[in-house]
């Protein structure tokens, strides 16, 4: 079990081993050092053996994806984003290890599985954002714990998440301001409920924002507002997750210390009250937030008639009382692309103010090809804009490099993010790969590309 220790310590700091190692099983630290001189000195006068305090064993075992071998590696690490799985052990390991949506998993024992390479990209934020930066998977790595955004973690995953996030901390420099849960960084859409870009549309990992749990796990700091909302980039959707994520911490407050020095007990965690049935106050977006018109999402009337959430038109005929039913489903990856009739009626909808900008690129169902700042300068591309057609793809935020030849490779155009899963490739017969899927030697010609700003 010391040798898991020594595996992982090397393997995450990729430092040599020292003296120290050998002798505590890792590096202590200062404060670390001091407590154990104290136990050296202390132990002799109590006749006992001479032993530091034990160090909870930190368990962590290699289950990496088949995706793995295929995801680029991250420029920066900016952050660490927890997230909860919303299901039991088995099958949330499962869909993780295959679609390679996290770097690391926490399981209910507190052994810690490595998923997708800590250094690579895992796909486990989606449509997100943070202070201005979207797509945070490539800034940040992601760690998968077993449990639910609304119920506390065990002791064993308490200790398991402690230690890795004090090794990923102390690795890629991440305050402790920076270990952010999924819920604080995923922004939605406009839809039916919310017309603009919105906060709310996850709650995973919204326990990780709790005061005392992330005292428990080491945390001293945390981010006191959302600084995308603050900014106007995103309204916010949900007052009551708002409340929840970013709490008034109060100030410490200074009293004389004759009162007795016993800790007060930990404050139970209370997280706002969820219902699955749908009333005045409740409406289906609360319930299934991005999900709600899935097909995997199931409506059941108080008749007892059931549809799925693709199958419904009118929203606001919902009646009081309907069950909504969720189902386990991955998430999509990355914005991506949005669709004209799916994800809004007009261009202005999809892209807002950005909707005739350069970084804005529409696939016309022809398989024409253009940015907003190229059909602005013609009468036909305005008349485009304008009317966008159904079933048009769109892109926000993106560079359009243009053709990859053999005498100009993917790698030239877009730099080191020619296979980010956030890149696309547009293959002649209108197939469009991401990047983490492309082979380099064998795209076609007149493939072009496309990649973040
Ligand atoms: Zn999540």
């Amino acid at each position: 079990m010391l040798s898991c220790f020594l595996d992982i310590k090397r393997e995450m700091t990729d430092i040599p081993e020292t003296p120290m190692e050998r002798r505590f099983g890792y590096q202590p630290n200062r404060r670390t050092l001091i407590k154990i001189a104290a136990g050296l000195l202390l132990a002799p006068a109590f006749g006992g053996e001479i032993s530091a305090a034990p160090a909870p064993v930190f368990r962590i075992r290699n289950k990496y994806s088949p995706e793995n071998p295929k995801r680029a590696q991250r420029p920066s690490t900016k952050y660490i984003i927890l997230h909860t799985t919303e299901g039991a052990e088995a099958g949330a390991l499962h869909v993780v290890r295959r679609g390679g949506l996290a770097n690391y998993f926490v399981s209910k024992s507190g052994v810690v599985y490595r998923i997708i390479d800590k250094r690579k990209i895992a796909k486990h934020a989606g449509r997100s954002m943070w202070d201005g930066l979207t797509t945070i998977d490539n800034y940040s790595i992601g760690i998968e714990v077993v449990g639910y955004h609304n119920k506390d973690i065990n002791d064993a995953q308490y200790d398991a998440l402690r230690e890795l996030l004090r090794q990923l901390q102390s690795l890629y420099d991440i305050p402790d301001d920076h270990v952010l849960t999924h819920s604080m960084v995923a922004y939605g859409n406009p839809n039916h409920w919310h017309p603009y870009k919105h906060r709310g549309r996850k709650t995973c990992g919204m326990i990780f924002a709790q005061p005392e749990v992330r005292a428990r796990l080491g945390l001293e700091a945390q981010p006191d507002h959302d600084p995308d909302v603050k900014a106007g980039r995103l309204k916010n959707a949900d007052k009551k997750l708002a409340t929840f994520l970013f709490p008034e911490i109060p100030k410490p407050v200074l009293v004389a210390s004759t009162e007795s020095s016993v800790p007060p007990p930990p404050p139970k965690i209370e997280v706002p009250d969820e219902s699955l049935v749908i009333g005045n106050s409740n409406t289906a977006w609360e319930i299934a937030r991005d999900h709600y018109n899935h097909p995997s999402t199931l409506y059941t009337f108080p008749n007892g008639t059931q549809k799925s959430g693709d199958q419904i038109e009118n929203w606001n005929r919902i009646p009081p009382g309907t069950r909504v039913t969720l189902n386990e489903v991955e998430d999509e990856n990355y914005e991506g692309f949005l669709e004209i009739g799916k994800d809004g009626d007009t261009a202005e909808e999809l892209a807002g103010e950005l909707y005739a900008s350069s970084t804005t690129i529409y696939f016309f169902p022809d398989g024409y090809i253009r940015t907003g700042a190229e059909l602005q300068t013609t009468g036909s591309g305005r008349a485009l804009l304008k009317k966008t057609p159904g079933k048009t793809l769109v892109l926000v935020g993106y560079v359009y490099g243009g053709r990859v030849k053999a005498s100009r490779p993917a790698a030239t155009i877009a730099g080191r993010k020619w296979n980010y899963p956030s890149t696309y490739y547009r293959f002649p017969d209108g197939r469009i790969l991401s990047g983490d899927d492309i082979n380099p030697k064998k795209i076609p010609p007149n493939t072009f590309i496309f990649f973040q700003q």
